[in-house]
């Protein structure tokens, strides 16, 4: 196997760029998971884990090699909150944000955190620079996306007014080193309305877009409004039954956490 470690991006996108089909590796808790197992065989791996620019944290920014370690601190409550929730701390010291995009599991327990604060997934290539996708064009089903073979993840690019009311949560088959059985994010603006996002509950992260509008015309929201905001909730999502749950579970569970969510928002 020939393994390349470029030290900088330009470096990176232009030894993608001469190998599309070659591998790219941040933290491997992913990958080498798959090799580990016989799914993947590289034959050429790229080392993304030497290059400084893809581990900054800037205003609006958070480069694809940030680790979980790194986000556990992050000023977004609800990104500090899931960081903590990832794998264990071996986990967490090693797999980034990048290759739980790079994945699109709909089990990453990142992207609702991404689907809720609206943000966009900046990729490059050497032959066509830089370009922005949102979240929803960027995932496209199961481990699926819309990367190009010659694109390099960049960053996850915030938008402003991400609001700072903003709780994250999941539900597994035990309380830690867990892959998510349902996995929600809520974010309330000063003005009341909210953003729900949920994972684990359809092929790609999705918004209650229905449930959120529910909020908008009622920002102070009676037990009432609250019992029908879950009920939309489990009405938006559409989950599968499979081993490690039921569609009808996933469906209940989804409403259930984001009421919660909401709850633990308008208490503040
Ligand atoms: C024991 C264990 C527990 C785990 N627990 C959780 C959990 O609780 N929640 C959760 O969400 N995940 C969990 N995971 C999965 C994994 O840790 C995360 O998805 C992690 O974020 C992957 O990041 P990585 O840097 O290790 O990715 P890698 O394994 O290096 O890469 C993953 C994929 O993304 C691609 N990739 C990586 N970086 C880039 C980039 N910059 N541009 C383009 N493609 C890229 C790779 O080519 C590969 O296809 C767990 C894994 C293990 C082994």
């Amino acid at each position: 196997m020939e393994i390349t470690r470029p030290t900088s991006l330009a470096d990176a996108l232009q030894a993608r760029g001469a190998d599309p089909g070659a591998d790219l590796l941040a933290g491997g808790t992913d990958l080498m998971v798959e090799v580990n197992f016989g799914y993947a065989r590289p034959e050429h791996v790229i080392s993304l884990r030497r290059i400084e620019e893809l581990a900054r944290i800037e205003d609006g920014r958070i480069g694809a090699g940030v680790t979980w370690a790194r986000l556990e601190k992050s000023r977004h409550r609800a990104l500090a909150q899931l960081s903590r929730t990832v794998g264990s701390p071996q986990i967490r010291a090693a797999g980034t944000i990048g290759g739980n995009i790079g994945t699109s599991s709909p089990a990453g327990d990142g992207l609702p955190w991404l689907a809720a604060a609206d943000a966009e997934i900046e990729v490059a290539s050497e032959a066509r620079g830089t370009r922005r996708v949102p979240w929803s064009d960027f995932f496209t089903g199961v481990k699926s996306n819309s990367l190009e073979s010659d694109e390099v993840i960049v960053a996850a690019v915030v938008p402003d007014g991400v609001p700072e009311n903003q709780e994250f949560a999941k539900i597994g088959q035990r309380s830690a080193m867990v892959i998510s059985t349902v996995a929600a994010c809520v974010m309330r603006h000063e003005d009341g309305s909210v953003r729900v996002a949920l994972g684990s509950v359809a092929p790609t992260p999705v918004r209650a877009y229905r449930a959120e509008q529910l909020i908008a015309d009622n920002p102070s929201p009676s037990a009432a409004v609250l019992d029908e905001f879950a009920r939309t909730v489990s009405e938006e999502v559409s989950p599968i039954t499979d081993h490690r749950s039921t569609e009808a579970y996933r469906r209940h569970a989804a409403g259930v956490l984001s009421r919660r969510l909401l709850e633990r928002c308008l208490a503040r």
